[in-house]
């Protein structure tokens, strides 16, 4: 990895760190470049906006692990104040869920009990629901909730990440199910053991993995793709292979809020279905930490403006 990328991941997981970065007004000039403000509102007004601009959106309230059971019922009624303010207002968007803010760590039943209110919810408002995929740890946990509670809940899915060396197994159990995947390269830490270190082995896995979701057979079974990169030469290489397959539905490009519009107008010129992850909320260091350390080109936009 490179050493930049480690430096700042590691500040992402200091609380030092995020009080010094959090309470400078240039920080949180460059964060408004990602993340519309800190309250539903201003992601709502987002959401107008990308709709209007023809591309649908999933909504992301920032926020990690919950140390009790209070933290974890108070994120679940975050995510269902979401999913009905998105019917009242007639909003094209899902919502993306974390099971750890849903209390994964404290109890695995109370967080399965929370999500099923919300793929209620949702269904009633006539939305999905997507598990983002935190670190390699909750693969196994999320992989067997997404299985129990896949038959009853078909607006459910979840992420598979390319640079896990396991994820091309995990495809094929997702494969016979018809599942809704949402296909990334992966935004955490993980040691070469368990993700590929080189960018280029996660590249062609993500290539690879890409080729297996739009196989015949998934096709048959019904599988959902979302194609969730901001890289123009998988985006390119997507739109290629969805062509010369004929392949007009059940597979949409998503990006992050604020990242590469250039590629996402693009996408939309051509006749693609896209959607736009929008994150909101008064968390959102770590997060932005972690689109930093993706990117040196943001850092040194982020430096600019600290400098000035
Ligand atoms: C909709 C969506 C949902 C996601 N959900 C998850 C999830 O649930 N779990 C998870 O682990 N990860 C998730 N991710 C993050 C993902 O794993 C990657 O960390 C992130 O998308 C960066 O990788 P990349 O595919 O864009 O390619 P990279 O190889 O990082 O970048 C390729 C090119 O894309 C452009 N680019 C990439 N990032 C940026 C940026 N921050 N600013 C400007 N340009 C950029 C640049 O041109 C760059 O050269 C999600 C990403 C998206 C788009």
């Amino acid at each position: 990895m490179n050493p930049l990328r480690a430096v700042i991941l590691r500040m992402s997981e200091s609380d030092s760190w995020r009080r010094r970065l959090t309470n400078w007004g240039a920080t949180r000039r460059v964060v408004s470049r990602f993340i519309p403000g800190e309250h539903l509102d201003d992601a709502v007004r987002a959401v107008k906006a990308i709709n209007d601009g023809g591309a649908s959106a999933s909504l992301n309230p920032l926020g990690e692990h919950v140390e009790n059971e209070a933290m974890a019922e108070a994120a679940a009624n975050t995510y269902l104040g979401i999913v009905e303010r998105l019917g009242s207002e007639g909003l094209d968007s899902n919502v993306s869920v974390k099971l750890t803010m849903l209390g994964l760590d404290l109890d695995r039943d109370l967080a399965v009990g929370h999500l099923r209110r919300i793929l209620s919810a949702a269904r009633v408002h006539g939305t999905s629901v997507r598990i983002d995929m935190e670190s390699s740890a909750y693969v196994d946990g999320t992989l067997a909730i997404h299985e129990e509670l896949h038959d009853e809940f078909p607006n459910l899915g979840l992420v598979i990440q390319s640079y896990l060396r396991r994820s091309a197994e995990d495809v094929e159990r997702l494969v016979p199910l018809g599942a809704a995947i949402r296909l990334v390269k992966g935004a955490y830490k993980e040691p070469p053991e368990v993700a590929f270190p080189r960018k280029s082995d996660v590249d062609r896995s993500f290539a690879d993995l890409l080729e297996r979701l739009v196989a015949p057979d998934a096709r048959e079974r019904g599988v959902e793709l979302a194609v969730a990169t901001h890289d123009p030469v998988l985006v390119d290489r997507a739109k290629e292979l969805l062509r010369q397959r004929n392949i007009d539905s059940g597979v949409e490009f998503q990006f992050l809020y604020g990242i590469r519009r250039d590629v996402q107008r693009q996408i939309l010129a051509d006749g693609f279905a896209l959607r736009v992850y929008v994150s909101y909320g008064p968390s959102w260091y770590p997060w932005f930490m972690r689109r930093l350390a993706e990117r040196p080109a943001n850092l040194t936009f982020f430096l600019r403006h600290l400098l000035r």
